[in-house]
Formats: C-alpha cells, structure tokens, sequence
C-alpha cells in the first residue's frame, strides 16, 4: 500500500534535512527560518517545524508536509515525489505507480534510446555517422553521449516497439509516433539525429531530434507531456549534477551539440537549456546545486540578448550570472574546436563579465545613439534596479564611468527605478505574485480564514493530550471555516490525524495540509503550546460570543426573540460556559 510507504518515508526522513537542500534554514526557538524559495524575498518568512513535520510561508501562504513541498519546489505529481523520496529513505516502495502511464512512458523511451543507438551503427545510419564526423564527433562519443539515428522511413520505429510489447497508443502518448489519418501510426521522429534528454531524476523523459536533409524544423522534441516539459529541463543535467556541485558553478550553453562538445572538452558542469528562452523553472534547478553559472549563448546578436535574459532570470533565481565573451566561433562548439580552442574558452571563462557590465556594454552602441538611448536607458535602469544592491554596488564606479554619471547619481537614477516600480514588474517572465511584498501575514481572508482557528486545529492535530481532554464538538462549533472543522469533527470521531493525512494525499486534497501548516507557522511564531493554549480557546469564545450570542441577547432584550432563538441561544450558553476561561481540560 502506498500509505504504508508514505509513513514509512516520513519516519525516516527529517523534513529539515530535506528542506536544507534548498533553502538555508537557521533555527529559532522549536523553528527553523529561511528564505522562502516558492516567493522572492530578502527576510525569512518560511518557517519549518521539525517537531510536527511541516513547513509554511508567511509570505505566500504555501506549506505543507515532506511530500508537498518536494511535489512544489520539483514539478512533481504525488508518485513522482513519493518515488524520489522513497529512494533518499533508502524505502523500496511497495507498490508499483499505479497510474501506469509515466511508467509505460519510460519503458517506451527506453526501447526507442535502443532502437535509435542501433540505427546509428546500422547501414541505414550512414549519413548520421557522416554528420558526426563532420562535427567532430566520433562513434565512442555518440555512444557514450547516448546519440542515435531515427531512420527515413515512415514506422521503423513503430515496428520495434511494437515488437517489444510496446504498443501503438502507448507509442503515441509516449510522443514517439503520430496516429495516421487511416488508423495505425507512423514514426514522429525520422531523418534525425537523436538526444536522449533526461529528467533531475535519471529517467528518460523525451528526444530531441536534429534533421539532416530534407523539409521540417531543424530540430523536434518530443511533445510536451505530464512527463516531458523541456522548459522544466535541462539537456545533460543528470550528467552534469555532480560536477556542477563540486566545481560550484555551471555553465549554461544554448545547443545540444555545444554541451557535448563542452563535455567532451572537459567542462563536465555544462548543460544546455533544450531550444528555449531559459525559464525560470530551469534556473531553480541550477540554483539548487549552485549558486554561480558562466552563460555562453551564442555570440550572435540573438544569442546576446538571449544570454542577457537568461542571466536576469538567473539573478532573480539567486545564482550570480556571468557572461562568458569570446572572440572567434559563433557558438562553443565552434570555439571549443579551434586549435587553440581550450585556451580560448579558459580565458573567456575567467574574464566573465557580471551582469550588470555585460548590461552597459551590451547597450553600449544604443547609449551613445541620441534616438536610441532613452530605450536603452531605461531597459538598463529596469534591469539594474530589479538586481539586488549587493549585486550591483560592486561595479557602481565602473558603470557610472561608463555612463558618464557620478556614483550617487547612479545610485539616485536606480533608486528611482526601484521606487517608481511600486509593484515591481519583474523581468522573468514567470514572476512570482507580489515579489517584492514584505514578509506580512496576507489579508486572505477567503484562503486562509481564521488564524486562530488554525492554530487551535493544528494544536489538537499535533497534541493527542490535548485532543482527548477537549470538547471538540464545542470547539468546533466555535469555528467559522468550515474546512477546519471538518478537520476537527474528523479528529473527533476518532480518525488519527496519519490516517486523515493518507485519506487527502489519496484524494490530490492539499487544503488540509496547508491548513495544518499554517496553523504551526503561526503557533512557532507566536511561541504558543498546548500548555498555553488556554488563551486562543478563550479568543474563539469570545469570538463565537460576539457573533452569535450578543445578537440574541439584544433580541432578549427588544422582546422580539422567537422560540427557536430561545432555544439556540440556551444551547450557545452552556458551550460558552463549558469552555469559559479558556480551560479545556475541564
Ligand atoms: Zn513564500
């Protein structure tokens, strides 16, 4: 049963430790603090419990268990999560995905990696092999780099899945074959060099195919999926992981080819951002194993401006960007194949600019432009004023220089920029809500209700003392969400709080959790226990009180109370004077 496996990975694993991973977490009191890593800010407002197992973000609401938060921060479903977290545990799962299609996925990817290798050392590969030596690329290379051939023809592929038990809807949803218009299927892929291009987690998760001749795009990829979102990968990553850890910085390059070729000239930390404009999502999983990445996009005019957003949206991720800049070759391939190629990229690696020169050099033309230097300016300006001080206060006297500015003018021109931006429009394209919103508790009312509802339902949650000496119906009628007292009548007809837990991962529910999260970010922060509890019971009480007895009374005393009113409010008296003080265990 997957519910075993869940509470088998949860005794083993510390969500501290796995949250560390990502965030740098301090401890305070019973909590840990840190830099939210769901929402941009400069003061922690992300709390973690190790006690009760849970995280929550003051800043944006989002928290919950182990579980949720590696299904957030990863791109997970449930069983994606459960499987990568069950391998950390070191827990073999018991049960095998039970929804079968990432599975079926993986299968059928793996059969077509095979196909398309052996195509390449085949005849029909010829011209593959051909284009490879062209590239500089031997037959061990293509090997161990996993590249492979998708013959011309129109099912060759087809045929051998089906030959290995693969079959033809299973082909389609893997992205490996198109239903034909008269039934069956044909090939997606054919006439191209193929790159397998793997998930964080090891697991082939779709192709990119290169054409040699003939119509159609240069390159395809496999069609977006459940299981394949390119601008959620990177090309080599699962190569790169290690070696981009050890060394403490990546280097982030536009072609499949151009990261081989780093990989093969040494620079193992090289991935490539698979054809798109860099996204945020593939900056955080760089930021995950370092904070520094060399950007070598092609030297071409697209490639610059390419490079100088990508490297706004690695700023905004927290990994400090640099430009790598070389002369000769367009793209690293080409450099990296130069005689003196090595020497070069070295060189060119070691005078990186930071972002904020390469932003003045970059606009340097336009600047000096009288038609085009009010745009350049201000696209300057915006991207200064999005960056951190820390991060530009380094190169002030040096871009003032340039602009032929004092340094506190400059200062005052992107302090300007700043405040103009009231609500700061960020640069990234997939800009956080509210980036720059100050660590406060949100005003909202309509998701998170009551504070102190949830902090009384997170304390009788977590505390069984507390639960069996509590009139939890009375509490319960106390509440005014009705989320949280579903929770609450769950507790009391005795379901144990795992099971509740169980119950709502099965069912894709995270409100609970999130409810249960919140509930102890609040109690950590206002250092509330179950012994000192007594004072939010008396709060909900008195709340209850003003809202549903106080009309009544003035009713009482206008005379216009009606009998079913009569009756209520006796029956509001004894739970306000059952709980009065606030003394639960009476
Ligand atoms: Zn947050």
């Amino acid at each position: 049963m997957a519910s075993d496996d869940v509470r088998e990975i949860k005794s083993r694993l510390d969500i501290v430790e796995v949250i560390s991973e990502y965030v740098q977490l301090k401890k305070k009191g019973q909590t840990y603090w840190g830099c939210c890593p769901f929402h941009n800010e400069k003061t922690p407002s992300f709390s973690v419990s190790p006690e009760r197992q849970t995280f929550h973000c003051f800043g944006c609401g989002k928290g919950g268990d182990v579980f949720s938060f590696v299904m957030e921060k990863e791109h997970l479903e449930f069983r994606e999560a459960l499987e990568r977290l069950a391998e950390k545990a070191g827990v073999t799962l018991s049960s095998r995905p039970g929804s079968g299609a990432p599975r079926g996925n993986s299968d059928a990817n793996k059969a077509a990696l095979e196909f398309f290798m052996e195509s390449m050392k085949a005849p029909e590969g010829e011209a593959a092999r051909k284009y490879l030596e062209r590239r500089s690329i031997t037959q061990a290379d293509a090997a161990c780099f996993e590249i492979g051939w998708a013959p011309t023809s129109w099912d060759s592929l087809t045929r051998y899945l089906r030959r290995r038990g693969i079959s033809e809807e299973q082909a389609v949803e893997g992205g490996l074959a198109l239903p034909g218009r008269n039934g069956g299927c044909y090939d997606r892929f054919r006439g191209r060099v193929m790159f397998p291009i793997y998930n964080m987690t090891g697991r082939i998760v779709g192709f990119g195919g290169r054409i040699l001749d003939g119509d159609g795009a240069k390159y395809l990829n496999s069609p977006e999926s459940r299981v394949f979102n390119k601008r959620h990968n990177l090309y080599l990553l699962n190569k790169a992981k290690a070696e981009i850890a050890s060394k403490g910085c990546a280097i982030l390059v536009e072609g499949y080819m151009d990261a081989i070729r780093a990989h093969l000239c040494g620079y193992a930390n090289t991935v490539a951002s698979l054809g798109t404009a860099l996204t945020s999502v593939q900056a955080s999983l760089i930021k995950r194993m370092t904070g520094l990445c060399y950007v070598c996009y092609d030297s071409d005019s697209a490639g610059e401006e390419a490079a100088l957003r990508a490297m706004y949206i690695l700023q905004a991720e927290g990994v400090t960007a640099k430009r790598v800049v070389w002369r000769g070759g367009k793209d690293p391939d080409e450099l990296l194949l130069l005689p003196d190629g090595r020497e070069l990229f070295e060189k060119a690696i070691e005078s990186a600019l930071p972002l904020p020169l390469y932003h003045v050099r970059l606009r340097g033309e336009a600047l000096k432009d009288p038609l085009r230097a009010p745009a350049a300016r201000r696209d300057l300006f915006e991207g200064l004023a999005s960056l951190s001080v820390f991060d530009v206060a380094p190169y002030a006297d040096e871009i003032s220089e340039k602009l032929g500015l004092f340094p506190h003018e400059l200062k005052a021109l992107i302090d300007a920029q700043r405040k103009a931006e009231s609500r700061p429009e960020r640069r990234v394209e997939a800009a956080q809500p509210d980036a720059a919103a100050q660590p406060e508790i949100p005003e909202d009312a309509e998701v998170y209700g009551d504070d102190l509802e949830y902090m009384v339902c997170s304390l009788l949650w977590s505390d069984e003392e507390m639960r069996s000496s509590c009139p939890l119906g009375n509490i319960a009628l106390y509440m005014s969400d009705e989320s949280v007292r579903a929770i609450i009548y769950a507790l009391m007809s005795g379901d144990e709080p795992e099971a509740l837990e169980r119950r709502w991962q099965q069912m894709n529910d995270e409100k609970g959790m999130r409810i249960i999260a919140r509930g102890n970010g609040l109690l950590a922060r206002e250092g509330i226990t179950p012994e000192t509890a007594g004072k939010l019971i008396e709060e909900l009480r008195k709340n209850f009180i003003r809202k549903h007895v106080q009309p009544i009374l003035m009713k009482i005393k206008n005379g216009s109370i009606t009998d079913a009113e009569d009756e209520e409010y006796k029956k509001y008296l004894q739970y306000t004077k059952l709980l009065k003080g606030g003394n639960i265990k009476a």
